[in-house]
Formats: C-alpha cells, structure tokens, sequence
C-alpha cells in the first residue's frame, strides 16, 4: 500500500489527487481463516493488526455487521489515560497509552494523538483521599502521575471555577501525557495497516450463529454465508452477551447506553481533559472548537444506540457549577453508544468455555484509552493459545475465583 507521506501529498496535489488508492480492501470473505475477529471496532481492529505483525498470522478475518468503526468506537469521548488503581490495569492501560504515543507513526496514519494532559478533580474529601491512594499506587507502579492543589489547578485550566459552593475543588490528579486521539483515524488507521498486512475486513456481514462440536469452534454463519474457522475471537462490546449466547456459555457483563454530546464550536477555552467524576461529568475541547461533554452511563440495562434528554440535562447541570462557562452555550448534537460493563469494572480478555473462541470484552465505558494494548494482548493470546502477562489477570476464571480487579472504587466516572 502507498505510503502516506508529504511527498505523496505533493505528488498528489499536481495531478488532482487521482492517484490515491482505497485506504483498505473491501474482499469477499473467503471460505476459511485461520482466525475469525467478530466486530470491526478498534479493539478488533488492533487484535488482527497485531496478530498479522507480531505473529505473522494474516490469514484473518474481521467480520462487521455495520461499518468499521460505527460502534463505540466511533461514539466515544476519546480520553486517553492510564492513572488506574489496581496493577493489573495500569499494566495494560500504560502499555496502550505508550502504544499511543507512537501509533501515527507506527501505522503511517494520523491518529491526531495529543497528550493534552488529564485532569482527575477531587471535590470531595472522600475523593480526596482515594486520588491519593491512586496518586501513591500510580507512583510505585511507574506511571506518571502527580496531586495538584486547587490553585495549580486553576493555573492549568484557568475557565474552571474552583470556589463552587456545593463542590469546591480540592485537588486534582494531573496525568500530564494523558489526553485524547481522533477516534475514527485509530479505528481506519489499524484497518488500513492490517489491510496492508493481508487480514481481510469484511463489512456489512453479521454474524448471526456460530457452529461448533465437542472438538470446539468449527464455523460461523454470516450474512454473507458460512464461514469456516478453527479460532473465533468475539470483540463487539455491548453485544458480547448475544454472540456468547451464540457459543452457548453466558458472560458477566451487563449491556447499558452511554451518552455524550458536544456543544457549538467556540474559541480555544481549554487544552486539557478535566473529569469531574463526584458530579458525574467531564469535558474536553476538540479540535473543531467544540465541547465535548459527557456524563456516567443509564442506571438500567438497554440497548439504545442514541441520546436521551434527561441525560443532557444530568450532565449539564453536574457541570455547570464547575464550568460556568457552558451555561451560555448551545447543544450541537448528541448520541450513545452500548457499552457492556462487568462488576469490578475492568475487561475480560481470555479463552471461554468454547474450545477455540475468545473472548475481549467488558470494557465499558473507558475501553478507547486500552486499544493498542488490548490488541497487543488479545493477539498474543489467540497466537499462543494460553494465557499471556497482560492478559492472564483478566481472564473470565477470575469471576468464579472471586479474584476481581475493582477499578469501580478508583474513578466514578471510568471513561
Ligand atoms: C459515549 C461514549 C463515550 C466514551 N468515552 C470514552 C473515553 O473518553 N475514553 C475511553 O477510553 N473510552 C470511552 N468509551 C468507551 C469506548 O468507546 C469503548 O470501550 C470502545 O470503543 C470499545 O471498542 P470495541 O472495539 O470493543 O467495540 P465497538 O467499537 O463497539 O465495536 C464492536 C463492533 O462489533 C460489531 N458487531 C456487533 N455484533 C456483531 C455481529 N453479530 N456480527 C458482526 N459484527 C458485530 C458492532 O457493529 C461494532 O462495530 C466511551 C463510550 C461511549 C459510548
């Protein structure tokens, strides 16, 4: 494939841009693979990338029901840190946001990476205390993280108002090379690189069941037809239940709707993510000038891909003592997307009940931050068909052996 380049831009630009090629293939599927991804979010995107780089298994498959990239990965707020509690999660998490720092690069495609700096307010006493404990666990873990004071934090994002009556700011946990990356451009530019590297994306094709016997998987039945396949690896997120239902075992997750919105375009006001997770909100600006806002997910189980007016007005007015600034905006647009969250808030990357079939999931409402890493990890696992260092911790066993990773306690709000 072309590489992309400023000469290429040159070159372009002096015969009309006719010579650019599709950013990635569009095949058939084939009768068999030897590895089947189902769901061409990023997730599964990275997995195959990775599967073809580092273990040189191309003859892979990413099946999509939509287009690539339509589901969260395309809805997400885009925040990107890896101040985790539990060590487990900052090993993957730090891995992804170092995979980050490099990925344009990597992949010959702007994912528009800005470490902008993230902001974790504490406007309790109680949050307080735990941003400490996760400050001190980030430290000894080797993750870059420092406590700030109320005015530092005024100093790095000057619109906030930190003498709020209800909640006033008390700190903050500052990630300074955390941030925030174009959604799309990592969900096209791992399509693109594992294109390039032979995986086939298949668009448009559902998988609606899924064959196997007492040796394990054996086939998969698309819209497209039948398609034949020794290892089948499940990453679609808030459908994770309905395709394990398919293999015939059932998952600890629970599927909700996570919303968003953004506001009108505006100057530059802020060059960092702040999270306010006491009041359940956070905001970021994007490149086109907009706010990005959103809050915590429904309180009940749904599978509503849209916005809600409620919602708004949740968020909205958590933030608005915090933020002042936005109650003179207007809304542009809003959305949702399924997430599907597991009880100690953390991911399941393993093997399943099904000889054959994986599993990547329960990433719920923070998942676009672990991309690269979860594609490292989930990689290495279907090459090497046992457990691997990133994932072994979050393997579905840990639910019967109550072995649980909490993240739930560290981050109210765990995008
Ligand atoms: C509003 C919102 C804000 C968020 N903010 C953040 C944030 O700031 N930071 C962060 O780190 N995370 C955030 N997240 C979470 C993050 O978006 C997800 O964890 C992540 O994108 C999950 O990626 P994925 O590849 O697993 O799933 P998805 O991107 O959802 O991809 C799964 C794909 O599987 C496909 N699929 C489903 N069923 C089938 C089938 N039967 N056959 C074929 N294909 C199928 C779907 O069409 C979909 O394209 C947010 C999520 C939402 C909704």
């Amino acid at each position: 494939m072309k590489r992309y380049s400023i000469f290429s831009l040159v070159k372009e630009a002096t015969r009309y841009n006719e010579g650019w090629e599709r950013a990635w293939r569009s095949p058939n599927p084939k009768k068999s693979y030897e590895v089947i991804i189902v769901g061409a979010g990023g997730h599964g995107l990275a997995t195959a990338f990775y599967l073809a780089k580092n273990h040189g298994i191309s003859n892979v498959a990413v099946v999509e029901k939509g287009w690539l990239g339509g589901g969260n990965t395309g809805r997400n707020t885009t925040i990107i840190r890896s101040n985790y509690l539990q060590e487990e999660s900052s090993a993957i998490y730090e891995k992804s946001r170092k995979l980050y720092e490099s990925l344009s690069q990597n992949l010959n495609y702007n994912i528009m990476f800005s470490p902008r700096g993230v902001m974790m307010l504490c406007q309790t006493e109680h949050e307080l205390r735990a941003m400490k404990r996760t400050a001190h666990a980030n430290r000894i873990l080797k993750v870059k993280t420092e406590m700030v004071g109320p005015q530092r934090v005024k100093d790095i994002v000057p619109i906030i108002n930190i003498n709020g009556p209800r909640f006033p700011v008390l700190g903050g946990l500052w990630q300074p090379r955390g941030g925030t990356a174009r959604h799309d451009a990592v969900a096209w530019g791992y399509a693109r690189a594992a294109s390039d590297l032979g995986v086939d994306i298949i668009e448009k094709c559902a998988v609606t069941s899924v064959h196997s016997d007492i040796k394990g998987v054996n086939s998969v039945e698309t819209s497209k037809g039948i398609i034949k396949t020794k290892k089948l690896c499940i990453v679609v997120a808030g459908h994770s239940g309905e395709l394990a239902q398919m293999c015939g075992f059932r998952l600890p997750v629970e599927s909700v709707a996570l919303q968003a919105l953004v506001s009108e375009p505006i100057k530059p006001v802020m060059d960092c993510v702040v999270m306010a997770n006491t009041v359940h909100g956070y905001m970021s600006q994007s490149d086109k000038g907009e706010l990005v806002i959103g809050g915590g997910a429904d309180s009940y189980n749904n599978f509503t891909q849209r916005g809600s007016f409620q919602h708004v007005e949740e968020t909205v007015t958590a933030l608005i003592e915090t933020f002042p600034i936005i109650s003179r905006l207007k809304k542009l647009r809003q959305w949702g997307g399924i997430v599907d969250m597991t009880g100690d808030r953390s991911p399941i990357i393993s093997k399943t009940p099904v000889e054959g079939v994986f599993i990547n999931c329960g990433w719920g409402t923070g998942g676009f931050k672990a991309i690269p890493g979860s594609g490292w990890a989930t990689a290495e696992l279907i090459a090497n068909s046992s457990n691997q260092d990133l994932a072994t911790p979050f393997s579905l066993s840990r639910f019967k052996e109550g072995r649980m990773i909490d993240e739930s306690v560290a981050a109210a709000v765990a995008h």
